[in-house]
């Protein structure tokens, strides 16, 4: 058994054990841990028998990154991400800890750019590319129409009916009685469009090894991936 200098607390002051400087920072780098003097450190997180030693064994196993193998800069990647999971019926956040994996932090942003363009894809499929810029164009709109038409020319005010009629899909005398705009962000509208939430997953799960070629996935993803290439 290796022992190190300092001396890990546990988050009501006992002493666990003494760890070396790798370990010691390897708890304050995801805040879970602090310092308590120069050399010594608290856990920040309780421990609650076995279940939650486990639950810390396995984020140590996971201590390098799924795809390249590094154990610097360790970042946290949320698979399917936290925008969309947010808007997820209670049943499919709570399955939640499986899509996080450690990523260094160059896998992490090398990847990003590929989620990043998988999400401009499925805003562009559901017409939804643009929707702030175009809802607040709307607004813009609604109220000049509303209480400073006579400021403007027949010419632009033409233009800006269209616009209105155009968006929501209405005739203008009744979009201008309605006074009350609500302004829903662009991810809530996309998730009403997605009613198969496993498949949403399973997408993203595909999609991050497709475009990472992980070669460390936690053994768990085994039966995850013969699910996504096979099933
Ligand atoms: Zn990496």
């Amino acid at each position: 058994m290796h022992y190190g200098n300092h001396k890990m607390l546990s988050i009501d002051d006992k002493f666990l054990s003494h760890v070396d400087t790798k370990r010691m920072n390897w708890y304050l780098d995801r805040d879970l841990a602090v310092m308590i003097n120069d050399k010594d450190f608290k856990l920040t997180f309780k421990s609650k028998g076995d279940a939650e030693r486990g639950k810390y064994y396995k984020l140590e196993l996971e201590s390098r990154c799924v795809v390249c193998g590094s154990d610097e800069n360790l970042t946290k990647h949320h698979v399917v991400p936290l925008q969309y999971r947010k808007y997820f019926p209670i049943e499919y956040k709570s399955k939640s800890s499986f899509d996080v994996l450690c990523l260094c932090a160059n896998c992490h942003n090398e990847y990003e750019l590929y989620a990043d363009k998988l999400k401009s894809e499925l805003l562009a499929k559901y017409n939804l590319t643009n929707h702030n810029k175009k809802l607040i164009k709307a607004k813009t709109f609604h109220h000049t129409l509303n209480h400073h038409s006579e400021h403007i020319s027949d010419d632009r005010r033409g233009k800006m009916v269209e616009f209105l009629e155009d968006y929501f899909d209405t005739p203008i005398e009744e979009i201008l009685l309605n006074d009350d705009f609500e302004l829903e962000p662009t991810t809530s509208l996309f998730m009403k469009n997605i009613t198969d939430y496993k498949s949403f997953i399973i997408m993203w799960r595909k999609h991050f090894i497709e475009n990472t070629a992980p070669e460390f996935l936690p053994q768990e993803w085994e039966d995850e991936i013969n699910l996504i290439f096979k099933g």
